[in-house]
């Protein structure tokens, strides 16, 4: 392999075949602009159409394209971690290949790079050519997702990002498979800058993000982030706990003033006690659960960003 490029360009598509060509010249001239070494690398996530023509067509005309043809249909998560392991770039942008996130912007996130950012995320400030349900229902997921986490994820900010070889190499090295790419890289840390942006309609094509695609990417988000739901559990594991002690004692204080039918006692007494040590158990088990699958995430424990001095 060539010596490795300054930048590179990671798009995850699937079924792009109608924008493909202009987001690669639109990349591409880019590119030109800001000079150095560059490359492109476009991921076909198991495309239906002619994504993987267009792609195998315009890599052998630009040396700078590599195209990654996946198996079959991953997500748009894994396709992106696909291309950010085949890419070799000092610097990696994100971005999606339906030009919603204007190239253009790259070599304003270059300088702040230069100023030692991190990360440059870019930050949606309108969002054009969205129809009211999606970007209701987005602005929703990232408050709450914000409501739930102690980890600063930016308010609508998508994947569209710069991220140095640092950050992408410390992203790789986490092992999980529910990937939620944009929290990762904010769990990372650093110095992570905001660059503000209007968010421009698709160049052609429909959203690939159905419904049903947009809560499984919630749901992966929410558990990979949050312990909320699993202390919900551990909560109404103590409320039941007290309530079903609570039955217990009113049951036996009955008995004793001779106020029940017979047989009554010691059956609400049973269900009184042992629901409520049910309840307690879950939420216990819960909580033991939780810190096993955060063991299992396996992210490391700490991530140094700069040593100064020391022996050379
Ligand atoms: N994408 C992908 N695999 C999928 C779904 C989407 O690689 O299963 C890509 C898609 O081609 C696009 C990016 O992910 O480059 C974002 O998808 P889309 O624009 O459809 O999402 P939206 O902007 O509507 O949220
Ligand atoms: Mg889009």
């Amino acid at each position: 392999m060539t010596e490795k490029p300054a930048l590179s360009v990671v798009a995850p598509c699937f079924n792009e075949e109608g924008v493909l060509p202009a987001f690669l010249s639109r990349v591409g001239a880019v590119l030109d602009r800001l000079g150095g070494t560059s490359e492109i690398v476009v991921v076909d996530d198991g495309s239906r159409d002619g994504t993987w023509q267009a792609m195998v067509k315009a890599a052998a005309h630009d040396p700078r394209i590599v195209a990654v043809q996946l198996m079959r249909n991953h997500g748009h998560q894994l396709a992106l971690t696909a291309g950010l392991s085949v890419c070799r770039g000092e610097r990696v942008l994100i971005i999606d290949a339906d030009l919603q996130d204007p190239p253009k912007l790259l070599p304003d996130m270059m300088v702040l790079m230069d100023q030692g950012a991190d990360v440059v995320y870019g930050q949606r400030r309108a969002r054009r050519g969205e129809s009211l349900f999606k970007r209701a229902t987005a602005a929703a997921f990232y408050r709450l997702i914000g409501r739930m986490t102690d980890v600063e994820i930016p308010l609508d900010a998508g994947d569209f990002r710069l991220v140095t070889r640092r950050v992408l190499d410390l992203l790789l090295a986490m092992p999980e498979r529910h990937r939620f790419v944009r929290g990762m890289v904010a769990w990372i840390g650093g110095r992570q800058v905001a660059l503000p942006y209007d968010r421009q309609p698709r160049a052609a094509g429909e959203s690939k993000y159905p419904l049903g695609k947009m809560i499984r990417f919630a749901a992966d988000a929410i558990t990979a982030f949050s312990v909320v739901p699993l202390m919900a559990s551990m909560t109404i594991g103590w409320i039941m706990a007290a309530v079903g002690f609570a039955f217990f004692v009113y049951s036996i204080v009955g008995w004793l003033l001779g106020l029940n039918l017979p047989g009554w006692t010691s059956l609400m007494a049973a269900i009184g006690l042992l629901g409520g040590m049910q309840f307690l158990m879950l939420g216990i088990i819960g909580a033991y659960l939780g810190r096993l699958y955060d063991q299992s995430k396996g992210r490391p424990l700490f991530m140094i960003r700069e040593i100064v001095g020391g022996p050379k």
